[in-house]
């Protein structure tokens, strides 16, 4: 062995070993309470005990846990706030980017329209798909712009780019499965140990989780405006019981990343091989999660929580399919996506884009059901709507078009006009 190479070997191996030694750093988690400040959340008055607000819940269960978590020297614990204040959603997720947190989990409380709801639920962030526009975004996320600076941070974000999409949910895709552990881990404690009722582990398309570059969950711990939960949520008893859950989760959650990285959170840095750049794939890949006879709205519960579902009637049955991509990589996530949401027998489906159909065409189904007055909305605002009679149900159809995207256009097109929940129907000849 030349004496060259026998240095250069001996200080690879002391890299080696020093990076072995030095990474031996603390877990990193950040603990958001939700709202603060001038945002109280969800909030309620009670005759018996007064005004129960979301902020100060997560305030005291957040306190709690990282009082907790503080007496374990293994972890080290930031905090988004301590007090009565209200940082944007931008300070709390650059907190935790800047400070390369290892976990990232948000307490929230609930509240409904409807008075009967109650239990706990915890979110984690989907992959985003190709159609999220800020839109959609700013509806799920009510606070989203409540000031300036979150203004100037999220709108300029650009979910319709298709390079900025596939980094994104690339990116978020490896931090997906440890948020489902955690938040599963969580849920479980919550109905084990407590006693509770969970509504389950969902995805959803959140800010406050979107922004985050580390595993992250957003944790409803109840419903302020369910009496008896809010009363629970409210009580020393009922924060205690939250905090020691939540923080019961978080230490398996560390146990589980230890035993899969091999140490007690010790990373040897192997030198990764390059990855090659993915080419992008000729077809468009559309997961099925099922096909049914019938017809779902979007956020009915048969379709688990998913978002950017696209149904397509064939034959009478309502094709589900879930997410668009023309990358392998992505295909491969969205279908776990959808088999860790409930569907086991979901497959991925190619759809060439732009093919023209050889024989048939699509359709827009706009309603289904009996027979529509003339002065109907639809029948009002579309002329050239076809009828169909079929075992004493009417069939209201419009437009042809040849190849599913002109057909997912127009779809869009109605729905800017007020015609919503219609389906896209391919027509055989
Ligand atoms: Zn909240």
């Amino acid at each position: 062995m030349h004496k060259q190479n026998f240095k250069i070997i001996l200080s690879f191996l002391l890299i080696l070993v020093s990076n072995f030694i030095f990474s031996q750093k603390k877990f990193t988690i950040v603990l958001d309470a939700g709202h603060g400040g001038s945002d109280h959340g969800a909030n309620r008055n009670y005759a018996d005990i007064g005004r129960v607000a979301e902020k100060d819940v997560t305030l005291a269960v957040v306190l709690k846990i990282g009082n907790m978590l503080e007496k374990n020297k293994d972890f080290k614990v930031i905090y988004t706030r301590k007090f009565d204040e209200y940082p944007s959603l931008s300070d709390r997720t650059n907190l935790a980017n800047r400070s390369k947190a290892d976990l990232f989990v948000s307490v929230h409380c609930n509240s409904a329209q409807r008075s009967g709801a109650y239990g706990t639920e915890t979110y984690v962030q989907g992959p985003d798909q190709n159609d999220t526009n800020l839109e959609v975004a700013k509806r799920e996320n009510d606070v989203i712009f409540l000031d300036e600076k979150d203004k100037q941070t999220f709108g300029s974000y650009d979910a319709s780019s298709p390079e900025s999409l596939i980094a994104l949910k690339l990116q978020q895709s490896k931090y997906l499965e440890s948020s489902l552990l955690l938040g599963g881990l969580v849920e479980d404690n919550f109905v084990n140990k407590d006693k509770r009722f969970s509504r389950g582990v969902f995805q959803k398309n959140l800010h406050v989780l979107r922004m985050n570059a580390m595993p992250s969950v957003l944790i409803e711990t109840g419903f302020i405006n369910h009496p008896e939960e809010s009363h629970y949520l409210a009580s020393e008893k009922g924060q205690d019981e939250i905090a020691m859950s939540i923080y019961n989760a978080i230490i398996d959650y560390k146990k589980a990343v230890d035993r899969k990285s091999g140490g007690a959170f010790t990373t040897t840095k192997k030198p990764e091989p390059e990855k090659p750049v993915e080419v992008a794939l000729k077809n468009d890949f559309r997961i099925l999660l099922m096909s049914s006879p019938t017809k779902y709205n979007d956020n009915d519960p048969a379709l688990k929580g998913l978002n950017y579902i696209l149904p397509i009637k064939e034959n009478g049955q309502y094709k589900y399919y879930y997410g668009v991509t023309n990358m392998a990589s992505v295909k491969d996530i969205n279908l776990k996506t959808a088999k860790d949401a409930g569907f086991r027998n979901a497959f991925a489906v190619g759809f060439m884009p732009n093919q023209k159909l050889n024989s048939g065409y699509y359709t827009i189904e706009l309603y289904v059901g009996d027979k529509l007055n003339g002065n109907s909305f639809i029948l009002q605002t579309l002329k050239d709507v076809e009828r169909n009679k079929e075992n004493g149900t009417f069939y209201y159809t419009y437009g042809k078009l040849y190849t599913l995207e002109d057909a997912v256009k127009l779809q869009k097109d109605l729905e800017s006009k007020g015609i919503k929940n219609t389906i896209i129907q391919k027509v055989y000849k």
